[in-house]
Formats: C-alpha cells, sequence, structure tokens
C-alpha cells in the first residue's frame, strides 16, 4: 500500500471523462506543480502502471478501473502566458478552449481550432488533436515531456514527438507538463469572429449534450470515417445502451447507464458491420484504458 499525503486511493475516474463510464483508480493525484508531479512519481515507484487523464475526452476507462497510479495534471499546468516573440506557452493541464480564447484575447491567430476541443494541451499533443484545418503539430514549437520512469524533462519538437494524424511517438509514461506555440499577429475582431463560427459550426454538426467522447475512429485516407458508416445505414442505429449519433455518424453516444463495456463492444460492432460491408477496417481513435480482456467483442 503507498502512503503519499497526495495520493488518493479508489477514486472514481468516470466524473473525469466525457463518456461518464469506467472504474477506480487504485491510486491518483493530482499534483500542483512539477516537484508534486515528480514527489508524486518517486512515491509509487517504477513497478506501478502509470496513466495520465487530461479533460478524459478522447478515452473510455474500464469497468474495472485502472490498477494504477492515475495522474491528473493540477493547478498551475492550467495556466497559459505570453513570451515577448509571441509564443504562447501553456501548461500540459491547459484546457484548449480557454487556451484558443485566450490567444484570441492576445490578438495572437493561430489556436483559433482549439476552441472546439474539449481536450487539454497534454492530451492534444499526444493525439496530435486538429479540426477546421490545422492540427497540433502545425501550431507546436515545442513540447515540455517528463518520463516518469527516470523524472527526467526533455523539449520535443513536432518531429521529434513523430506527430502524425491523431497520432504521436509518446507512451504512456511520458508526461507532456507544457507546451509552446509559435502564433502570428492578428486583429482581435476577427478572431473573436473565427472562434464564434468554430463553435457555431460544432453546435450545429456535432450531438452536443450527449455522452460521447468526439470522432471515436480515424479518418481513412481519401474518406471519412462518418460518412462511410452513413454508407453503410449505420447513422442512428442503437445496440442496447449505445447509438450512432444521427447528427455525426461517427460520434457513438452513449445512454446515461451504458457501461465501459457496452461502449467497447459497440465500437467494435460497428468495426465489424463496415468491415464486413466495405473491407474497409476502421481504427479507433478513442482510446480504451485498463483492461477490456474480458469484454467479448465480434471478431
Ligand atoms: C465533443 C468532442 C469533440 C471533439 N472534437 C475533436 C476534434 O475536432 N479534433 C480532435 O483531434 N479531437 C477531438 N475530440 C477528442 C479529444 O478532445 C482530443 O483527442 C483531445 O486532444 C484529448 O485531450 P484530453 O485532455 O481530453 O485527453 P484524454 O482523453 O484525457 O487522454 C487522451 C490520451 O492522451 C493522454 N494524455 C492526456 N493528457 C496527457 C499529458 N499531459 N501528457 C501525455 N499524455 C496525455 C492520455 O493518457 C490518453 O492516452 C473531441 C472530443 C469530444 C468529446
Amino acid at each position: 500500500m503507498i502512503e503519499h499525503p497526495t495520493i488518493e486511493i479508489d477514486v472514481p475516474l468516470a466524473p473525469l471523462t466525457t463518456y461518464k463510464v469506467g472504474g477506480p483508480a487504485a491510486y491518483f493525484a493530482e499534483p500542483n506543480d512539477l516537484l508534486d508531479l515528480r514527489d508524486v512519481l518517486e512515491a509509487v515507484g517504477p513497478d506501478i502502471q502509470i496513466v495520465v487523464l487530461g479533460r478524459g475526452s478522447n478515452v473510455v476507462i474500464s469497468d474495472d478501473g485502472i490498477d494504477g497510479l492515475v495522474v491528473k495534471l493540477g493547478h498551475s499546468f492550467q495556466a497559459a502566458a505570453i513570451s515577448r516573440d509571441g509564443s504562447i506557452v501553456a501548461g500540459g493541464g491547459m484546457p484548449l478552449p480557454k487556451l484558443a480564447r485566450f490567444a484570441a484575447q492576445e490578438g495572437r491567430g493561430g489556436l483559433g481550432f482549439y476552441v472546439g476541443i474539449p481536450g487539454s494541451v497534454g492530451g492534444a499533443v499526444r493525439m496530435n488533436a486538429g479540426g477546421h484545418g490545422a492540427q497540433t503539430a502545425d501550431v507546436l514549437d515545442h513540447a515540455v515531456v517528463l518520463d516518469a520512469r527516470t523524472a527526467e524533462v526533455v523539449e520535443m519538437t513536432p518531429t521529434e514527438l513523430a506527430l502524425s494524424y491523431r497520432h504521436s511517438g509518446l507512451t504512456d509514461t511520458d508526461i507532456v507538463v507544457q507546451a509552446t506555440y509559435h502564433t502570428h499577429p492578428a486583429d482581435k475582431a476577427a478572431l473573436d469572429l473565427e472562434l464564434r463560427e468554430i463553435t457555431r459550426w460544432r453546435k450545429d454538426n456535432q450531438p452536443g449534450g450527449t455522452l460521447n467522447a468526439g470522432s471515436v475512429f480515424k479518418n481513412p485516407p481519401g474518406d471519412h470515417a462518418g460518412a462511410i458508416i452513413d454508407r453503410v445505414g449505420l447513422k442512428g442505429v442503437r445496440f442496447g445502451a449505445v447509438a450512432v449519433s444521427d447528427v455525426h455518424a461517427n460520434f457513438m453516444v452513449a445512454a446515461s447507464d451504458a457501461t465501459a463495456s457496452d461502449i467497447f463492444r459497440f465500437v467494435y460492432r460497428i468495426k465489424a458491420i463496415v468491415r464486413d460491408e466495405t473491407g474497409i477496417d476502421l481504427e479507433p481513435e478513442i482510446k480504451f484504458l485498463g483492461d477490456f480482456s474480458s469484454v467479448v467483442a465480434p471478431p
């Protein structure tokens, strides 16, 4: 048993994710700064599984929870500042919409696309999050990454991070604690309008107010996963407590009594139907965290 003043035991994780499903973390910490984070990692030692949770907007946590340490970056990781050269330095835990608004208020362009992505800076670097014609790799100068095993901190450029479509080369023990973005000067009123237009587009084209984790599958080259699912006739289809959204066919919407296992089975059922009907093997973009080995999914 690990005993440490800031490490909590058996902490429910469902409320920390957008799907609101999943079991507890055996150990949970919300370190306030780099010193705290290093202290927590030293206390748990090198042999424990570590999961970093951002805003939980791209994950499904197993109903069995996480048998390890879940780290959520605390207060001082949730701020941004502007440098003299106009680059913006943001903490790994900062919510992306807040960062987009901060940049707009400072009259700096380039980060507007983040306004509609409900993740954090760390999650965006890990996933190379993007939309509206831009992605994190385009605007990231470098990220500061802490290796949870050695507590060493390194600066990594987009090339070193191996950022590609909704992918990075980071592993589960790499914690993005800070990111520096290059931005350009822009008219504040025009930036404000951009944010409002993106927000309106999202309201019109995504199932707002539902339990989901955004796009479930990656788009295959030259096509859109949502359009493929729609063509197969699955838009709006419901199996049990999970449905394909009738607004956006790449969003899988969960009922409030859905479990993580329900979502896992549903996603793999849709994948199997699409593969059987079209030969296209869709790859999940969302991450299933924890143990799903006992959940039976279609082959
Ligand atoms: C309504 C909705 C709309 C969305 N629209 C988009 C979109 O347009 N474009 C898009 O790309 N995504 C979209 N997403 C998905 C999601 O918001 C992004 O993938 C986001 O970058 C995930 O960030 P997060 O902080 O929520 O990460 P989490 O979901 O908490 O975690 C995702 C992965 O990143 C890792 N991670 C989290 N924080 C860190 C960190 N500090 N250091 C290292 N690894 C970390 C986690 O361990 C996990 O592997 C959408 C989701 C929703 C719910």
